[in-house]
């Protein structure tokens, strides 16, 4: 199988993406436990770890200097400044040590970087969207998590409804009201993506 990019490993893309608050930590973490031969992409950022996020796992955390000089090296396929002054990127060198592992890549993305990712992997990426029951409840879950400000929480709700707004755009749709649903129904399309 190849893509537009000229890919030629055998490892497939799974990109989750969806207004931050949505559950695609959740989902993607449970992903990860099932056996579907995934592994995470590890994003760098320059944003700061919350408590329980660890170096090299959850993401790899960098200074704003570390980060624009890792643009200017071109070592990422894509990157974004998401929030002022917070960028996250996808690492060209973690998609090449997943698929040489034999795994196939699941990304935890924002909709922008979600989208051109599904333009770059061509064919072999599979791009869903996890879309909140509504508005409210992404609000709800955004406080219940307990990560943000009152600033950042607006800078995340503003950012939302425009993100919501492009969901057609992705392969497929799966709705987070019920999370284990959810969980279920986005293991069951991956696993037929897979198995194609
Ligand atoms: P994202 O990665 O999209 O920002 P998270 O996975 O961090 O979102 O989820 C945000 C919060 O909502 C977390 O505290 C998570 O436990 C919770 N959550 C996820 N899915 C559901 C759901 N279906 N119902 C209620 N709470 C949920
Ligand atoms: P958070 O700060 O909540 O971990 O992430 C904020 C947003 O940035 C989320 O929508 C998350 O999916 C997105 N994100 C994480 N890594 C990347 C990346 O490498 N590229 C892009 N474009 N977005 C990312």
């Amino acid at each position: 199988m190849s893509s537009e990019n000229g890919h030629t490993e055998k490892g497939r893309c799974i990109i989750v993406s969806a207004p931050s608050g949505a559950g695609k930590t959740t989902i993607v973490r449970y992903l990860l436990d099932q056996d579907l031969g995934l592994e995470f992409s590890v994003s760098a950022t320059s944003r700061k770890a919350r408590l329980e996020e660890l170096n090299g796992k959850d993401y790899h955390f960098l200074s704003v200097e570390q980060f624009r000089m890792k643009v200017d090296s071109g070592e990422f396929i894509e990157w974004e400044e998401v929030y002022p002054e917070q960028y996250y990127g996808t690492l060209a060198s973690e998609i090449q040590r997943i698929w040489k592992e034999g795994h196939h890549v699941i990304f935890d993305v924002d909709v922008v970087g979600g989208l051109n990712l599904k333009r770059y992997f061509g064919d072999k990426a599979l791009a869903i969207f996890i879309q909140p029951p509504n508005i409210q409840s992404l609000e709800d879950r955004l406080r219940a998590r307990r990560s943000e400000s009152e600033e950042t929480m607006k800078l995340r709700l503003d950012k939302a409804a425009q993100e919501l707004s492009r969901a057609e755009e992705f392969d497929v749709i799966v709705v987070n009201d019920d999370l284990f649903k959810a969980c279920e129904e986005a293991e069951s399309i991956i696993k037929d993506f897979i198995s194609r």
